[in-house]
């Protein structure tokens, strides 16, 4: 995302007293994660479906969780971006969580034993240069600096992943999955997709959700979003395996913290509701257009004031609800 979401706290969150894949102490049992399947960077776009359906065969519109808390936050902010599609310049924060996303997926496609931080700064360089080789408009970021600044960007990334190896030891871990896609539609017809960044299964059959924050804006203030995006992946996960996941885990890269909810099921048939309801209200913007403003704290993120009329702004002509796909996330949405 642009900028950072919602300032409320998650009263709703509770911490988790044991943690089921942290690493055992000396004399403890070592909960393991059999690795199931590992999405290499270039097929990141694994649907899962449930078990004994078809695989979804067609694109339509549908609800990611960024759009929705796009829509949360201010309906024009959603217009601006699934609907017009206005461009928006990446900053080099979001870049640099891009890159962290990418060379932590790519860890855990390693064997075990080498997912150690000097391997992982190793591939800071070529994954940047993969990255921006596909999306060359990036390196457009740092040609107006200073000699050294691309390198000087790749050591903030370093932090990020020494902050990382400070929280966990990816060499005890095994994921069923990174950046994986995951799609269903409910029973109400919301179709939801989105990206989660790993899926860890334990042999009990225990599901923890991870993300990784690697935003600069402070955590209190990305605590509300995260968690209505980690909610939204705990729904999809269950409809599609009849299992609520036994944790739902933040790692905030920035600041060397973690956070973990545990969700349950009466908690997500409610927020299953929610988005039924974000939903509706979209489609029936959508026909008219009605997409009004809120101004907030957030305005100061949104890339399109100059678009917006609470800063004195008008709106491009409405293009019509667009098909398909308005829902559809980005890489950097993915890179919050
Ligand atoms: S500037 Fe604020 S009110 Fe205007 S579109 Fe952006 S988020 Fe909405």
């Amino acid at each position: 995302m642009h900028g950072p979401p919602g300032r409320a706290r998650c009263s709703s969150a509770r911490r988790l007293e044991g943690d089921p894949a942290a690493p055992a102490e000396p004399g403890q049992t070592q909960l393991s994660y059999p690795g199931v399947t590992l999405c290499p960077m270039s097929d990141t776009a694994t649907v899962t479906t449930p078990p004994g359906s078809d695989a979804p065969a067609r694109r339509r519109p549908a609800l990611s969780p960024s759009r929705a808390s796009d829509f949360k936050q201010c309906p024009l902010l959603y217009r601006f971006r699934a609907v017009d599609r206005l461009p928006e310049v990446p900053t080099r924060a979001q870049l640099r969580g891009t890159l962290v996303h990418a060379v932590l997926e790519r860890l855990f496609a390693l064997p075990a034993a080498e997912r150690v931080a000097p391997r992982a700064k190793e591939l800071l360089a070529p994954t940047w240069t993969e990255l921006s080789s596909d999306s060359p408009e990036w390196t457009e970021l740092f040609a107006d600096g200073e000699p050294g600044e691309t390198d000087k960007w790749l050591a903030s990334a370093e932090k990020l992943l020494d902050s990382y190896f400070e929280l966990e030891d990816p060499r005890r871990l095994e994921p069923e999955a990174c950046e994986l896609h995951v799609e269903i539609e409910l029973g109400s017809g919301v179709l939801l997709r989105g990206y989660i960044d790993r899926v860890d299964v334990a042999p009990t059959g225990e599901i923890r959700v991870v993300d990784y924050k690697t935003g600069a804006a402070p955590r209190e203030i990305g605590e509300a979003k995260a968690l209505f995006q980690m909610k939204f992946y705990a729904l999809v996960l269950w409809r599609l395996r009849g299992v609520v996941p036994r944790q739902l885990k933040l790692m905030y890269l920035t600041d060397g913290q973690s956070l973990a909810y545990t969700p349950d099921e009466a908690e997500l048939v409610r927020f299953e509701r929610t988005l039924e309801a974000i939903w509706q209200a979209i489609l029936k913007a959508g026909k008219t257009g009605d997409f009004r403003p809120n101004k907030g704290r957030l305005c100061s993120w949104c890339d399109h004031q100059a678009h917006c009329p609470e800063f004195g702004g008008t709106p491009p002509e409405y293009p019509g609800w667009p098909e398909p796909d308005p829902g559809e996330e980005t890489v950097l949405d993915r890179a919050d």
